[in-house]
């Protein structure tokens, strides 16, 4: 689990510039609920060694009435899910009532939060900042968004409060499994536990017609563990001789005294899904085509490494025209997931539900398959063959052993000569080589380059 960062404020203050200094906007998630349109944004951060879920909630003037008291409530909601909660101000315009309203909302809230004064880059930040004292939530984190001053700081301070909550907080993969024994041992570990699938998507895609379904034919044991809304519930289920975790982001099985405020769908839930599954089931509604959300979704699912299966959903009573145009459609908007399995299902007549599996099995053997060192030496030295990597400041690059550095997703380490400087296209073709080489099928597949042997 990672920790989830909220980042509240009326608008201006800097928490856009914030949000895209701590994550790759490439990968913000949109929060669209119907007739709430407020632009709340998630994505995944890794800063400074620290990888968490940050949010930014949108702009709240903390006076708002009528409908935009709804809009705000909404936004608002995502400080419900937060672990940390960083109020910005603006230290340059000085304390306004918007900032006293969200102040007054925020002291409600059984929560830390830290007020943090942006901006400060060539002024006197001590004093323009003393102001917001009288906010009453304590101590003052000067920053300047915008060049990342103060960042690290704030986020170390704030983020280390709750890091034995956390313990993954600081794993990043590049240290996880930096050599062969520690893949090694990674690998005995997933196989020796149940396969953990994710049912993710968008809501009223049918996740929890297509989890019922799929609990319908087994034989289910169901936890009824503590935890907040936020959390999934976790089912224990066995198919074909096989032991599975169903993280179920869709509560189909309902916690007792889940509060109702908060929206059935959540995204830090989902997120949460994503990392923590082995595999991801992401269900696509064949009659809404891919929405922006299943591409952001989608772009989770590869930044967190998952082996993944695409469930394109409702594929009853559809006309065999809008069947060719959908498929069309999911060609063109999925190439860069196609090491994904495709399945047409209808989760309501449970047609196409039994192959899933095929391809959740496939694709966590995928995952999860020894690669050995001569093999992947091998195969590198072959496709080196087949086409040379170029010259870089008139020298030749060279590869020269390659090594497993971790599974699910497979982590190929290879060292070499000038490695550094190699241009993306040939690291992607050195991938797709593997890929091929390996047969492998539903998972992405890792690169890292080492310089020197
Ligand atoms: P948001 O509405 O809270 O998301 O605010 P934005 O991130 O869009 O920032 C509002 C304005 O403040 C933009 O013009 C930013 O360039 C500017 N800004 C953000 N951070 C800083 C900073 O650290 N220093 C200065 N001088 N300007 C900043
Ligand atoms: P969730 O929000 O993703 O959990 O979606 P639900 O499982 O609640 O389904 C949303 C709606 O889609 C419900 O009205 C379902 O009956 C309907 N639905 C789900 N699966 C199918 C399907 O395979 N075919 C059709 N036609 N409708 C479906």
């Amino acid at each position: 689990m990672l920790p989830v960062v909220a980042l509240v404020g009326r608008p201006n203050v800097g928490k856009s510039t914030l949000f895209n200094r701590l994550t790759n906007t490439r990968d913000a998630l949109v929060a669209d609920y119907p007739g709430l349109t407020r632009d709340r944004k998630y994505g995944q951060a890794k800063y400074d060694g620290l990888q968490f879920i940050v949010v930014d909630t949108g702009g709240i003037t903390g006076d708002e009435e009528g409908i935009d008291a709804a809009m705000a409530e909404q936004s608002l909601l995502a400080v419900e899910e937060a672990d940390v909660v960083l109020f910005l101000v603006d230290a340059r315009a000085g304390l306004t009532p918007a900032d006293q309203g969200i102040a007054n909302y925020l002291r409600k809230q059984q929560k830390t939060v830290y007020v943090v004064a942006n901006k400060v880059d060539g002024i006197d930040g001590d004093s323009e900042s003393a102001e917001f004292f009288s906010l009453g939530l304590g101590e003052i984190h000067q920053i300047a968004a915008a060049h990342g001053r103060g960042v690290s700081q704030l986020l170390e301070l704030s983020l280390s409060k709750i890091e034995d909550n956390f313990p993954d907080m600081r794993a990043t993969e590049n240290t996880r499994n930096d050599d062969e024994e520690d893949a090694e041992a990674q690998l005995a570990r997933l196989q020796s536990l149940p396969i953990k699938l994710a049912i993710v998507g968008k809501p009223n895609v049918g996740k929890s017609t297509l989890t019922n379904r799929i609990l319908g034919e087994e034989r289910v044991v169901v936890y009824d563990m503590p935890g907040t809304t936020r959390d999934s519930i976790f089912i224990p289920m066995e198919r074909d001789g096989r032991e599975y975790v169903l993280i179920d982001t869709a509560g189909v099985r309902k916690r007792k005294k889940v509060s109702d405020a908060v929206e059935k769908f959540s995204i830090v839930k989902t997120l949460q899904a994503i990392e923590e599954a082995n595999v991801v089931l992401l269900t696509i509604d064949a009659r809404e085509g891919i929405a922006d959300q299943d591409l952001s979704l989608l772009g989770f699912v590869l930044n967190a490494g998952r082996s993944l299966v695409i469930a394109v959903n409702k594929w009853d009573g559809l006309d065999k025209d809008v069947k060719e145009d959908i498929k069309r459609e999911l060609d063109r908007r999925l190439g860069f997931v196609d090491f994904a399995r495709l399945h047409f299902i209808s989760a309501l007549h449970g047609t196409g539900v039994g192959h899933l599996f095929e391809s959740v099995q496939e694709a966590y053997a995928s995952a999860t398959k020894r690669i050995n060192t001569s093999l992947l030496t091998k195969i590198m030295e072959m496709a080196q063959e087949d086409h040379q990597p170029p010259l870089v400041r008139g020298r030749r690059v060279k590869m020269k052993y390659a090594h497993a550095g971790g599974y699910n997703p497979p982590v190929i380490v290879i060292h070499g000569n000038q490695v550094d400087d190699l241009p993306d296209s040939y690291k992607r073709y050195m991938m797709n080589y593997y890929r091929k080489s390996l047969e492998t099928m539903g998972t992405p597949i890792r690169i890292e380059f080492r310089e020197g042997a």
